[in-house]
């Protein structure tokens, strides 16, 4: 293990903060490192992992098409790439898919449609977009632009021009900075690397009546929320309120790197030939993984299991909050929660690695649990237990 950390310092430019262990193996729930020590993950790839590393359905198909084709071009059309837009289509508000490879690249889709469509209506002005505080959209220059976080703006400068940034979950915020120039708002329906923020029940609904009233495309980032990940297929269907545009990745091909901008009839038609591409968008073992894991999250009861587990797990960490003083509050939908603590979190992350728990944090003391939504109640169970006994000993130690 040691002697691949090294090589990897060596050889890898050091842009994540990555913990000393080196997985080989997966399956379901669990990860093994290449020492033969075994992890319950509560990370999943960070939100790619909704059906379970390496579900049998998943291997079967990439198994299968990898025998027979591995990639086309898109001047050709493909089979896999037609059944998982259709597949999109038929359980989403949208009319039309253009596929990428991963969450920058669908966000970078999703505003150059938002412009474009106000470009054919001879709107030029009219490409301002309206992002969240807090937010997360991407790395890319536009996507890192959209994104209204300092933190990662750092050295970049200039960021791209015609983006405002008002607080999450405040609609009054959006009428107030709209001005003639703005084309879009887009939110990430709860915030993910932003901290867990849930959206009151109205926020969506108000984003939508005012861009109805204005004229705005509304887009949805589901990279993070997507996918069944808070017990519904998309996020926003639980507050009743329906995108132009929404984009996704992260588990919607089961562990293969894929990316998905979808829009209805109102935006599509600006997706005219020759506007935008992608050499591996839609590549065909990613597109198979991708239909086999929809098959997968509709047909084998992982959506109920998500919101069932969800409740269950909630319930739990709101025990532990109630026992442990350190804990400020537990926060989060299905099973995209997060619980905010009085401390620093990589200690709390580092010691639940060396009992074999991988755990998250995000904005420094979030602790972010993202298990596969095949989750149980005894694997909760373990991670609580573990919570407990690191909390107990953290009260009782002198800081
Ligand atoms: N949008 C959201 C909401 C995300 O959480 C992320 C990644 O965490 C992205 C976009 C960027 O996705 P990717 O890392 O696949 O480019």
């Amino acid at each position: 293990m040691k002697d691949l950390i090294d090589k990897s310092e060596s050889y890898i430019f050091p842009t994540y903060t990555r913990l000393p262990i080196v997985l080989t193996r997966g399956e379901g729930m669990k990860v093994w490192d290449s020492e033969g020590k075994d992890y319950l993950d509560f990370v999943s790839g960070i939100a790619v992992l909704n059906v379970g590393h390496r579900h049998p359905r998943v291997v079967e198909a990439i198994t299968q098409q990898s025998k027979l084709l591995m990639h086309v071009s898109n001047l050709y059309y493909s089979e896999p790439q037609i059944t998982l837009a259709e597949l999109l289509v038929t359980h989403s508000f949208a009319d039309k898919v253009f596929f990428c490879n991963s969450g920058a690249e669908a966000n970078e889709a999703a505003i150059k449609l938002a412009r474009k469509v106000f470009k054919d209506k001879g709107e030029s002005n009219r490409y301002h977009i309206i992002t969240m505080e807090n937010s997360f959209h991407g790395r890319t220059m536009a996507t890192l632009s959209a994104t209204a976080q300092k933190k990662f703006h750092h050295g970049f400068d200039p960021l791209l021009d015609g983006f405002s940034y008002v607080p999450f979950n405040n609609a009054q915020a959006v009428q107030e900075t709209l001005t003639a120039d703005t084309c879009a708002v887009m939110v990430e329906p709860i915030q993910g690397e932003g901290g867990v923020n849930c959206p009151s029940p109205d926020y969506l609904k108000d984003l939508r009546t005012i861009c109805d009233e204005y004229g705005l495309i509304l887009i949805f980032d589901e990279v993070q929320v997507g996918m069944g990940r808070t017990g519904t297929l998309f996020a926003h269907q639980h507050y009743g309120a329906e995108p132009d545009i929404m984009t996704l990745a992260k588990a919607l091909a089961g562990g293969m790197p894929i990316g998905a901008m979808l829009a209805n009839k109102k935006c599509a038609p600006s997706f005219s030939p020759s506007t935008h591409a992608s050499t591996f968008g839609g590549n065909l073992l990613s597109t198979a993984a991708g239909v086999a894991t929809i098959e997968a999250l509709l047909n084998e009861n992982i959506l109920d299991n998500c919101q069932k587990m969800g409740k269950y797990f909630y319930a739990k960490l709101c025990s532990l909050k109630d026992k442990h003083p350190v804990i400020k509050k537990v926060k989060g939908k299905g099973l995209l929660l997060g619980v905010e603590i009085g401390c620093e979190g990589n200690a709390i992350v580092r010691e639940c690695m060396r009992r074999g728990i991988l755990i998250n944090c995000t904005m420094g003391n979030i602790l972010r649990f993202i298990p596969p939504l095949i989750i149980k109640e005894k694997e909760v169970d373990s991670l609580i237990k573990t919570l407990d006994e690191l909390f107990t000993q953290k009260q009782s130690s002198p800081s």
